[in-house]
């Protein structure tokens, strides 16, 4: 998958680019007027803030951001309070690194209201520019974040509640949606919504969340914004953050049942798991869908057809990414969706339950799996295989999965785009 070779191309650079802890330069272009004293605090604040190791050092301490943000993130259980960072250092990119070799050169400082400020922050490599391969994930990204000005000190922010100030909001129950100017809300998707979370609460236990943060965006560039990017080298798709129970979807989708699965079953009691990618992904498609979209049964008997001549097709190897998509997830997605489904079928919510808990290692995985269904995994990596290839002309609704069938005016603009959780 594209984001993953990108993910990828990155460590390479990073492993061959020299091992230097230099300060990080930022620099800034022309019209940057650093002579107005207000606009020469912002950006000097912004440039501590880049050389702060903002990928892991003293969260809590970081002197350039707004406390009271600061605290509702990390308090949440949040691992960073910057928005962007979930995405610029992921696969455990260090920010020293990435500001080596895409270094960071302020294009805007805008004052938007007597205590508001806007930057924007252009990340490029001039060393790899020219080159043929990693010449095309340059730039990296264009950043915008938003600083306040409080008693006279500086901080940073996140773009979200700017970016989204003007945007409608309406409440629905615990709810609340806050849907782009430009979009219809779709009560009747919205009604689905919230039986959806009523019946699969009560069906697997669950208690029902105090309050959501639904944002609709029409387009990959207005998800980013909501991240602090106006530009990103991979593309955004629909993302839910479980810590902040904000859900975040591309396109017309007011019922995105893959994401307010993976908030629903973010239960306090099972905080501590972390658990393995096929496991979290499965079960949100085996209720949601791969993008909260079509039916997990209809994309089941796709992806049947698909793999039927692939005689040497292993779960490992779907796992491993031995076998994946270059545009979508949709392999690992519906493998582990087929499971969460054989599992509901053999033992009720009580089994999907367990496998959803069954901890974060490979040995721990394989260990519940043998115990479900009583054979060894060494056997099951070959059976779900052959079981999932039959099924583009066995599938029945055994059960009822409640999925929204998208329609007519759904956007596609979303089916390719990679998620990240
Ligand atoms: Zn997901």
């Amino acid at each position: 998958m594209k984001a993953r070779i990108i993910t990828s191309l990155l460590i390479i650079i990073f492993t061959i680019i020299s091992n230097g802890q230099s300060k990080i330069k930022v620099s800034l272009v022309g019209s940057v007027d650093t002579t107005n004293t207000e606009i020469n605090n912002v950006f000097n604040l912004f440039r501590d803030y880049i050389r702060s190791n903002p990928d892991s050092t003293y969260y809590y301490d970081n002197p350039y951001w707004d406390k009271t943000e600061k605290l509702e993130y990390l308090n949440a259980g949040s691992p960073y309070f910057d928005n962007a960072s979930g995405i610029i250092f992921r696969a455990d990119t260090k920010a020293n690194y990435i500001f080596s070799i895409f270094t960071p050169k302020v294009l805007s400082i805008e004052k938007l209201d007597s205590n508001l400020f806007s930057i924007k922050t252009l990340f490029y490599s001039n060393k790899y520019a020219e080159d043929p391969t990693y010449g095309k994930w340059n730039p990296y990204y264009i950043t915008k974040h938003y600083c306040v000005k409080k008693e006279g000190d500086y901080y940073l922010k996140n773009a979200i509640s700017y970016e989204t100030s003007f945007w409608n909001k309406y409440r629905y129950n615990q709810i609340e949606y806050i849907v782009h100017p430009s979009m219809l809300f779709d009560s009747i998707s919205v009604k689905k919504t919230i039986k959806f979370i009523e019946k699969t609460c009560q069906r697997y236990n669950l208690t029902i969340p105090k309050q959501i943060s639904y944002y609709v965006a029409p387009s990959s560039e207005e998800v980013g914004k909501l991240f602090n990017f106006t530009f990103n080298i991979s593309p955004f798709g629909s993302m839910a953050n479980t810590h902040l129970f904000r859900i975040i979807t591309l396109g017309e989708n007011f019922n995105n049942i893959h994401e307010i699965t993976h908030l629903i079953f973010n239960q306090a009691k099972w905080n501590d798991k972390t658990r393995p990618f096929i496991i979290n992904e499965g079960l949100a498609t085996f209720l949601g869908g791969t993008k909260g979209e079509l039916p997990f049964l209809e994309e089941l008997k796709i992806f049947s057809k698909e793999i039927k001549q692939e005689k040497d097709l292993t779960l490992n190897s779907i796992i491993q990414r031995k076998y994946s998509h270059d545009k979508d997830n949709n392999p690992i997605y519906i493998t582990g969706a087929y499971i969460f489904y054989k599992v509901y079928n053999k033992h009720g919510a009580e089994g999907v339950v367990s496998l959803f808990n069954c901890g974060k290692t490979d040995f721990e995985f394989q260990k519940m799996i043998e115990k479900l269904f009583n054979m060894s995994y060494e056997k099951f990596n070959v059976w779900i295989i052959e079981q999932l290839r039959q099924e583009s002309q066995n599938v029945r609704y055994q059960h009822n999965i409640p999925v929204q069938r998208r329609g007519s005016r759904v956007s596609h603009i979303g089916l390719y785009i990679k998620r990240y959780c």
